[in-house]
């Protein structure tokens, strides 16, 4: 076995794993380590994945079949406020028009071994790296040991940390930060679910249900006949006692009637998980021997689901940099800051965006008199509107020309609703 590599990568799911799988591809001899064993879920994350994100995963190859088995399309999301329920439909996009709400345990499992397909990749799971190896100020590689074994010391051109939030790399290399917004930070909660009720009989759905002040809850169709159910809010609100966490979520689920109804009878199949003060920031790229991908470099909050593509996206970026850096056409710095400028580019809107709905949804709701409420519903049933959302979350509109309440969307949907109300009054009327 050998010691020398041309990158090895720390942490082998969504980032880490496409990171060696494109590496791969450009015969750059990789080690990929991995604390978990696969399949093993991540420490937290509910997720739904729209188009963008499999379309990053065509690009490589990774099959459809393997990391969504059993899992169903997802063709629309629903906003169930108490007063009424917008269908979105989820636009076409990259030849789908369906997400999933994957079962990460099966998608990461599916990505590493997708990876470990590459003859250039060598993948080794229940491996810990504990520690960086230094020449003087540059990063020559790692310290690490699998699970009972000895210490080790491998080397490599490049130590990339595609290792999560809570980066060993990013730290031990002291990654500046930037773009911290903590302010609204928010907490979430979730578990899946055997035997829920189906919102209705038009096929599988994620549904937004309006929670309390400054919280929500969110329950979608998974693998296997599972549902996630999931409720994110403020920080300093969602805030169970250590050891009350199960209790603090069924009775946060119990509190809100559509979502009693719905499971009713049904089994809770996992424990509940979840993360408490969601940070958002970006990391420095990399530095002299190092690089950061995936959540090490880039932590957004998980309200618009755009966490996965984030880290596929950085993947990408980055194997393009080093393939550039590697064939002399860059020299490292100017790699590195190609990659930061290619990443920014694509998440810098939806992250500015994301984090003022969460300002606005979830740390200063509309307190609405009553009268107001038919406008909102007016907007929020509105085909106009409907198209937007679709779009802002497909990324077929960049997100920071994507103002929804444009006036024109407003007035139009404002002139539009009262007429489909009567239309639907007339049809009642018929039948
Ligand atoms: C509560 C929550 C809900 C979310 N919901 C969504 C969603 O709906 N849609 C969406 O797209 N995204 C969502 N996300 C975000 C998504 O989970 C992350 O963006 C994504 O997992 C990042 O992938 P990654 O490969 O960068 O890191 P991770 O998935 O965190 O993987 C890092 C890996 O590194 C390994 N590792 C760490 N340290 C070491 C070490 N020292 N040695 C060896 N291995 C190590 C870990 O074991 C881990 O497997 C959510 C996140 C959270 C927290």
């Amino acid at each position: 076995m050998q010691t020398h590599y041309d990158v090895i990568i720390v942490g082998g799911r969504p980032a880490g794993a496409t990171l060696a799988a494109r590496l791969g591809a450009q015969g750059l001899r990789v080690l990929l380590l991995e604390r978990a064993n696969f399949p093993s879920a991540p420490a937290a994350s509910s997720p739904i994945i729209y188009s963008p994100a499999m379309k990053l995963l065509d690009e490589i190859g990774a099959p459809e079949a393997e990391y969504a088995r059993g899992t169903p399309r997802i063709r629309r999301v629903v906003a169930q406020s108490k007063a009424f329920a917008a269908t979105v439909p989820l636009p076409p996009a990259h030849g789908r028009d369906y997400g999933y709400a994957i079962d990460r345990a099966r998608f990461d499992a599916a990505l590493w071994e997708h990876a470990r397909r590459s003859p250039t990749v060598e993948a080794r799971q229940g491996y810990n790296v504990t520690d960086l190896l230094w020449k003087g100020e540059r990063v020559v590689g790692i310290v690490g040991h699998a699970a009972k074994g000895v210490e080790e010391r491998l080397t490599a051109d490049l130590v990339v940390g595609a290792d999560g939030r809570f980066s060993l790399v990013a730290r031990a290399v002291g990654a500046a930060e930037y773009d911290v917004h903590n302010e609204h930070s928010t907490s979430l909660y979730y578990a899946y679910w055997r035997g829920v009720q189906p919102y209705d009989a038009h096929g599988p759905a994620a549904v937004a249900y309006e929670g309390g002040y400054g919280y929500g809850f969110l329950v979608m169709d998974s693998a296997d006949g599972t549902t996630a159910i999931t409720f994110e809010g403020q920080a300093e609100r969602l805030n169970p006692a250590p050891g009350q966490v199960t209790e603090f979520y069924l009775d946060l689920l119990r509190s809100n009637p559509l979502i009693c109804k719905r499971i009713e009878g049904a089994e809770m199949v996992t424990k509940v998980h979840g993360m408490r003060g969601i940070g958002n920031l970006y990391r420095q790229p990399g530095g002299a021997g190092w690089a950061l991908a995936g959540d090490a470099y880039h932590q957004h909050d998980p309200l618009d689901g755009q966490g996965i593509f984030n880290a596929l996206f950085s993947a990408k970026a980055l194997a393009w940099a080093i393939r550039d850096w590697r064939r002399g056409d860059k020299d490292w710095d100017a790699a590195l800051a190609w990659y930061d400028e290619t990443f920014r580019i694509k998440t810098y809107g939806m992250y500015h965006r994301t984090l003022a709905q969460v300002r606005d949804n979830l740390y200063s709701p509309a307190q609405l008199p009553g009268w107001a409420l038919n406008g909102v519903r007016w907007v929020m049933e509105d085909p106009a509107m409907h198209d937007l959302l679709g779009k802002a979350l497909t990324r077929q509109l960049p997100p920071e020309v994507v103002t929804l309440m444009t006036p024109p969307v407003v007035v139009g949907a404002l002139v539009r609703g009262p007429l489909r109300d009567i239309w639907k009054r007339l049809e009642t009327l018929g039948n």
